[in-house]
């Protein structure tokens, strides 16, 4: 019976292809940022609107954000996971185009055989994966938890069946001093760009003593006004990863001194405000995992990879938060060429021949690993 339920999933996903590839491109020519997605959110609801989904958007009070239903009731319910959010300066150099189109591809295949597979098939729209934490806002609003089994997969250099993501807090940063006339009366300034310089030079030193395994980084958004003023008020963002969120909690309050030391050297006063809740290490559901790995196999997909270009697909996603209260697999996909996510060139890889393939290929292989799953459990 799965043989022949996967021909049809495979079937009535390639009788889609165009409008798969086309919302693709549409999200790809017009990225939209974290809790912006209002066209990118609308076109991917619309689509699975005009295949037989209910849609509920807003969904839980958040603008872009949605849920699609196929099929309500059944005994087993699978969601793929939506997001579409594109990064500052970088448009779809994530490949979130793609996570969009993959997801919608494969809930519109499942939903082909939900009815005799007693599937109930929904897409969760996630916005502001980028750093915000679109899920976990989702998550505190009841989210995710009718589901039985979560899933979807991220556009990558190489095909990873595992994801490994690190735990991360988002933190914005702000030192508030006191301007004055750089020339004239230097003496009446407090130097809120100095005290940056320190908190970077501290965290540097740091990196010293910390394990290999975490990683700080950030950008100041905000340095001063001009040149012969001293800077009142300077701004930053920046993330703090580790391997779980326990490590993490601890790594945080070393870095954190790195700060106070800034504002503690210059005078200047420190906020910090988290831009979002803190993504966790990811729960994979291990067995589901494998199904996926042996679908996307089969369907022509390579894992035995350079080992190198695996871990480049280390990042963090608020999938985690997700896995710990539902299973679920985040795999990763290849698309192809020399580039990495978040790098210009990746966001040019995410369209095109070989992008379409990815798209062909993950809309599937998750669609039949979630019948796996659904029939083996249910
Ligand atoms: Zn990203
Ligand atoms: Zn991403």
């Amino acid at each position: 019976m799965n043989e022949e339920l996967k021909r049809r999933i495979g079937e009535r996903r390639a009788a889609v292809d165009g409008e798969l590839i086309a919302l693709s491109n549409a999200l790809h020519a017009d990225p939209e940022l974290g809790w912006q997605e209002h066209r990118s959110s609308a076109a991917v609801a619309d689509l699975l609107a005009a295949h037989g989904f209910a849609i509920e958007q807003p969904y839980l009070g958040l603008e872009t954000a949605f849920r699609a239903v196929c099929n309500p009731g059944a005994g087993f319910t699978v969601g793929f996971l939506a997001e579409y959010d594109a990064l500052p300066g970088l448009g779809h150099a994530c490949g979130h185009n793609l996570i969009s189109a993959m997801s919608a591809g494969g809930a519109i295949g499942l939903s082909e055989v939900a009815r005799e597979a007693g599937i109930t098939v929904e897409v969760i729209g996630t916005p502001a994966e980028e750093g915000y934490g679109g899920k976990i806002e989702l998550l505190e609003r009841g989210a995710f938890t009718e589901l039985d089994f979560a899933l979807m997969a991220h556009p990558a250099p190489v095909d990873v069946a595992e994801a490994e993501p690190f735990a991360v807090a988002h933190w914005h940063i702000q030192y508030d001093g006191r301007a004055a006339h750089a020339a004239a009366y230097p003496e009446r300034g407090v130097n809120a760009n100095d005290a940056f310089i320190i908190a970077q030079t501290a965290i540097a030193l740091l990196r010293q003593q910390l394990p290999k395994s975490v990683r700080v980084h950030g950008v100041q958004t905000r340095g001063g006004e001009a040149p012969n003023a001293i800077p009142e008020r300077t701004e930053g963002r920046w993330y703090v990863r580790a391997e779980t969120t326990e490590q993490l909690l601890e790594l945080e309050q070393r870095v954190l001194k790195c700060f106070e030391a800034g504002a503690l050297a210059t005078g200047a006063k420190l906020t910090v405000t988290p831009e979002g809740g803190r993504y966790s290490e990811m729960r994979t559901d291990l067995e589901a995992q494998e199904l996926y790995r042996a679908n996307a196999i089969r369907l022509g997909r390579d894992f035995d990879v350079d080992p190198v270009a695996a871990t480049m697909n280390r990042a963090s996603t608020d999938m985690g938060n997700v896995s710990l209260i539902v299973n679920a697999i985040h795999p990763y996909i290849g698309v192809g060429g020399d580039a990495s996510n978040h790098q210009p060139a990746f966001a040019d890889a995410c369209v095109g021949a070989v992008a379409e393939q990815t798209l062909r290929d993950g809309a599937t292989a998750l669609a039949w690993t979630a019948l796996d799953v659904a029939l083996g459990r249910s």
